[in-house]
């Protein structure tokens, strides 16, 4: 089936703040409100309306996250810069034990570009930069954001500054030099590689792209959200697990059904969400249990599960808002559960997951023991990468 030109066009309208209601000029540049008490993350924004995009139509598009091009804010086709991410597999659990009464799929997203669904976010992210004409940019990152950053940036022809915490494995920082990135190594966290990348990028004009600092990875990331519906027949599971970092990847699925309700694709009816952290990073955990509004600063050190290592997500007032609004809950993995969990998936199903992924997978056989999940509650674990970049931190026995 043609396809003409006018029905792929990007719907994107402005860009909103979604605490205080300032609006912004997407064909700018911005990174949060501008309004000094609010300092929020910009959510991208796009006229739908029933019927507006048929999903009908989606089959003769390509199999990849750019199919739902239309939802987002590239303006020129001519500007997407793509490696072939998303439109991942979602694959039912077979051998594992616990599944019981309930129907068990992953949504696999190891075999994006660089490994991870990091991807997703940092193909939209570069493609809007690349449009609105910037030249160099700078993340803070303790592993496969700055690695998927490189990649886009060399397809783009952009310059790459990448802050990492010394003590990630050498594998994350290899395919950042590869890639042909500049690698800053800090020691220090990921809050301390913010620090130092905000001042060098302020001192030499490089564009920030750092978690929920830019409004463009939640686009690409919320593709997720999108493909689950496609891929399920355009109903839901009943409760997704994901693994909370920054949170991007949580609030871009949920952000997905919302424009898939206003585009009539779907109907009010939404999973329960859950987040899983690793137990040295727990802020949102203890801030949902606690029902605050904020999430603390917490970080006690080390954890295989660098995507976690995240002390206080910048958006943590809207990860607490969609794990309250769909009934979820929120949960800790130790890192020797998470190893366990990637061995058992690995000899079970035949799939090397990331640490972040596995972590899953014993959040889920506890909510089951708790009863949380119900049976015949159909459940969603969002792997979000590869495991066979952790491996330095694995032990395998011989
Ligand atoms: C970054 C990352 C996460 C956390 O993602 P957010 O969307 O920022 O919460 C989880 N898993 C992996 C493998 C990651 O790289
Ligand atoms: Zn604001």
């Amino acid at each position: 089936m043609q396809i003409d030109q006018q029905h792929t066009n990007s719907l994107i309208s402005h860009l909103e703040c979604p605490n205080c209601g300032n609006t912004y000029n997407h064909q700018e540049l911005h990174t949060v409100c501008e309004n000094p008490d609010c300092k929020s993350s910009l959510f991208a924004r796009y006229n739908l309306s029933p019927g507006v995009i048929k999903k009908e139509n989606l089959a003769a598009l390509p199999p990849t996250m750019w199919r739902y091009r239309q939802v987002l804010p590239t303006k020129n086709p001519e500007h997407i810069i793509t490696l072939g991410e998303g439109f991942t597999p979602i694959l039912p659990l077979t051998n594992l034990d616990y599944l019981g009464e309930n129907e068990v799929f992953w949504k696999d997203e190891s075999g994006n570009p660089t490994g991870s669904f990091k991807s997703r976010g940092q193909s939209t992210a570069i493609s809007k930069a690349f449009e609105l004409g910037v030249k160099t940019v700078c993340i803070p990152s303790a592993g496969n954001a700055a690695g998927a950053m490189a990649a886009y940036c060399a397809r783009a022809g952009l310059e790459a500054h990448v802050f990492m915490p010394k003590e990630t494995p050498q594998i994350f920082k290899d395919e950042c030099r590869l890639y042909g990135a500049n690698l800053t190594e800090i020691d220090g966290n990921i809050k301390d590689c913010a620090d130092k990348a905000t001042k060098e990028g302020e001192e030499n004009g490089w564009f920030p792209v750092f978690t929920l600092k830019e409004p463009y990875r939640l686009e690409g990331k919320k593709i997720m959200g999108y493909e689950i519906a496609e891929q399920f027949g355009w109903t839901l599971p009943d409760v997704i697990l994901y693994p909370t970092g920054g949170g991007t990847g949580l609030l871009g699925i949920w952000k997905a059904f919302e424009e898939m309700e206003a585009l009539g694709w779907i109907d009010s009816k939404r999973p329960k969400m859950v987040s899983v952290q690793a137990t040295c990073c727990d802020g949102i955990t203890q801030a949902f249990h606690h029902h605050k509004q904020h999430s603390e600063y917490v970080d006690n050190g080390f954890t295989i599960a660098n995507g976690l290592r995240v002390p206080k997500p910048y958006a943590d007032q809207y990860i607490l808002q969609v794990l309250r609004k769909s009934k979820g809950n929120a949960l800790t993995v130790t890192d020797k559960e998470m190893e366990s969990g990637m061995k058992e998936i690995a000899s079970k199903e035949g799939l090397l997951f990331c640490p972040e992924g596995a972590a899953l997978w014993q959040a889920f056989k506890n909510l089951k023991k708790t009863n949380w999940i119900s049976p015949g509650e159909k459940v969603l674990l969002m792997n979000t990468g590869s495991g066979y970049k952790y491996l330095e931190n694995i032990e395998v026995e011989g």
